[in-house]
């Protein structure tokens, strides 16, 4: 079955999180999948997120020459990422052990490429013409080694993808409150409802 590439399924407030967050329930192998388990995937998602991360990319459009050819690199930059940047929020700081085979990952999405980040017109380079899937998540991926993005790391508590709280105060909870915040509630409620009966 194919992913419906959402919005909501960019929810992690940067194009390396949303790559991230395509393991959904980590770490509960009864419930956990993964949405870029075929490579025809990749091309559906560097579509849809071309739409969903405009803003970070420079308008730039991602592309994917080769899906099969890239998954395992893109699956490299995706579990460091996520292991990294997971560790980071639980434990209070990026953990020095997590940081080499990151940059390896990075290192390979970005190696064999021509192309310039990071000039305030152009954060990804020329939107002109199309970019490389890993080279896109390689460069959102080292972007987020700051401590501002550091500080804003959460992670959700239901689905537990990770995501960034640009919130003012720094107070948001869920990765997207229309759909995990009102999945909470539900269950809250459907638990007071319980409750309730039982006292019947
Ligand atoms: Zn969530």
């Amino acid at each position: 079955m194919t992913v419906s590439w959402t919005q909501h399924r960019f929810s992690g407030g940067v194009l390396a999180l949303d790559a991230a967050n395509t393991v959904v329930l980590r770490g509960d192998p009864e419930r956990s999948f993964d949405r870029f388990e075929y490579a025809a995937e990749l091309p559906r998602f560097a579509a849809a997120a071309t739409r969903f991360r405009a803003a970070e990319l420079g308008a730039r459009q991602l592309a994917v020459s080769d899906a099969e050819a890239i998954l395992p690199t893109v699956l490299a930059i995706r579990e460091t990422t996520d292991r990294l940047f997971r560790n980071a929020v639980r434990q209070g700081g990026v953990a020095t052990v997590d940081v080499p085979e990151f940059l390896r990952a990075c290192g390979d999405g970005l190696a064999g490429h021509d192309e310039h980040f990071g000039a305030p017109e152009k954060p990804f380079g020329d939107p002109g013409k199309p970019l490389a899937l890993e080279v896109a998540l390689a460069v959102s991926a080292l972007s987020l080694m700051t401590a501002d993005n550091l500080r804003r790391l959460r992670i959700c508590p239901n689905c537990r993808w990770l995501f960034i709280d640009r919130s003012r105060n720094s107070s948001r909870l869920w990765c997207d409150m229309a759909v995990c915040g009102n999945r909470q509630k539900a269950k809250r409620h459907y638990r007071r409802q319980r409750e309730e009966v039982s006292y019947v």
